[in-house]
């Protein structure tokens, strides 16, 4: 039975910006996206003879259709008209769940590479990630990866010249975000601050490290419920005394992240902030 084994790689947003709501309920968004080298492995088989079986080392997470890997499987099959003749999906978790780093839909554009490859039917990543449209509003930008502007609800993708050589160090808190329930706050508010997503593309297209991570800006920051936000503002400092130029959360968070460009300075801050949070990690942008 063919069997192949692919990475699915956590993402960062740069910036992340709301324009506004739209009549179909969806919010037009403007993110500057980012993926590290933090990652899922899948092992995909085909010609199991069964139908689906997904399997994951973390028992909380759903192994039906619920599983972003294995809803995008069957909507492969679907839109690609091919017979996978049954498939078992493996997932080894290290992406944080309900992080803010996109983790499901990075395991289902995963899926879509994976069946591609095993099915023999060459095809492009923009079709890949059209596939992956209707799985979640992650997943063109994860089929893509590496720097790229998103907008629309994050399926309008262009590519980025790459974030400079850093070293980046990810801390989530011990608590989880909703995400409707963010959105919900933001349309309620007037926004304090807006995302420069023009300069942050000119920083990286002049290789300016310093200029990228003094735009990093996340607009669900501002609407955070105050408890929150202290323990995100509080992560954000720890990374800047360490040595960070830029810290700011990712997503709908609540994993705040740091660009780092001595590896020194960055180790300190992932074994300081390692300390109180389990979930930390030293990684680099891929
Ligand atoms: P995003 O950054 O896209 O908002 P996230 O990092 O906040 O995503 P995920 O880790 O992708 O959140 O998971 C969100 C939800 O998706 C959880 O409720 C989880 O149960 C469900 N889910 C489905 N499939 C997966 C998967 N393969 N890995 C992780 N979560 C999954």
């Amino acid at each position: 039975m063919p069997t192949i084994e692919v990475k699915a790689y956590a993402k960062l947003n740069l910036t992340l910006d709301v324009l506004g709501r739209r009549e179909d309920g969806y919010h037009e968004l403007r993110m500057v996206m980012q993926s590290v080298a933090l990652s899922d492995t899948l092992r995909v088989t085909t010609h199991t003879g069964g139908g689906l079986a997904v399997s994951t080392d973390k028992s909380f997470l759903p192994c039906d259709e619920r599983n972003l890997a294995a809803a995008a499987a069957l909507r492969f099959q679907e839109a690609a008209g091919v017979d996978l003749g049954g498939a078992a999906i493996g997932i080894e978790k290290r992406i944080p769940v309900c992080a803010g780093m996109a983790g499901g839909s990075s395991d289902a554009a995963a899926v879509l590479r994976a069946l591609d490859e095993l099915a023999q039917t060459n095809l492009t990543a923009a079709a890949l990630a059209k596939i992956g449209e209707a799985v979640g509003s992650d997943v063109p930008y994860c089929v893509h990866g590496g720097t790229a502007l998103a907008e629309g609800r994050g399926e309008l993708i262009t590519p980025l010249p790459p974030l400079p050589s850093c070293h980046i160090v990810l801390c989530k808190p011990y608590f989880s975000s909703s995400t409707p329930e963010l959105f919900r706050q933001l349309d309620s508010v007037r926004l304090r601050r807006r995302p420069d997503t023009a300069g942050i593309i000119s920083a990286l297209e002049a290789g300016d490290l310093e200029g990228v991570a003094r735009r990093l800006y996340n607009v669900f920051e501002d609407v955070f419920p105050s408890r929150r936000a202290v323990e995100i503002t509080g992560i954000k400092n720890t990374l800047i005394q360490h040595g960070a130029l830029g810290a700011c959360m990712s997503g709908t968070g609540p994993t705040v992240f740091g660009l780092f460009p001595e590896g020194d300075c960055a180790r300190r801050a992932y074994e300081d902030l390692g300390q109180t949070y389990r979930e930390t990690f030293l990684t680099k942008s891929i």
